[in-house]
């Protein structure tokens, strides 16, 4: 492992097939499934299928064509919930959350990719 990467964590787990996950898209390097706890009514979790537990990880250590993947699909995946801008859609959220302070719960960098209602300003 690059880096203190905990291979028990539960998206690794969905990873291997270990548990079940309602896929969005799937590329080579590159997962996109539903949050099991949605909090819009389009909630997506777009994440490398490499061994990264945060951005900043994924940014330093991943190739680039890891990190092209990543960005393609989460595009693909805003364009296909009819979020996306560079399609009429009107728009979306995109966060990532890292470590205790960014309150991250699961080691596995993801991204949250929110849709289907106003979500507001960010006020946090
Ligand atoms: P974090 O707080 O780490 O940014 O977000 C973790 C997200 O993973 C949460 O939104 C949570 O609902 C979601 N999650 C946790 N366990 C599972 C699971 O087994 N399946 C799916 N699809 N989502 C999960």
């Amino acid at each position: 492992m690059p880096h203190d990467y905990d291979p028990t964590n539960i998206f690794a787990r969905i990873l291997r097939g270990e548990i079940p996950n309602n896929t969005v898209l799937e590329t080579a390097h590159t997962l996109a499934f539903r949050d099991i706890a949605p909090q819009a009514p389009d909630h997506v979790l777009v994440i490398p299928k490499g061994p990264y537990a945060t951005f900043d990880h994924f940014a330093a250590e991943a190739s680039e064509a890891e990190i092209v993947d990543f960005h393609r699909t989460a595009a693909s995946v805003c364009a296909l919930i009819g979020a996306s801008l560079a399609s009429g859609g009107p728009g979306y959220r995109a966060i990532t959350n890292a470590g205790g302070h960014g309150g991250q719960e699961v080691p596995h960098y993801h991204l949250h990719i929110l849709a289907g209602r106003p979500l507001g300003r960010m006020v946090e």
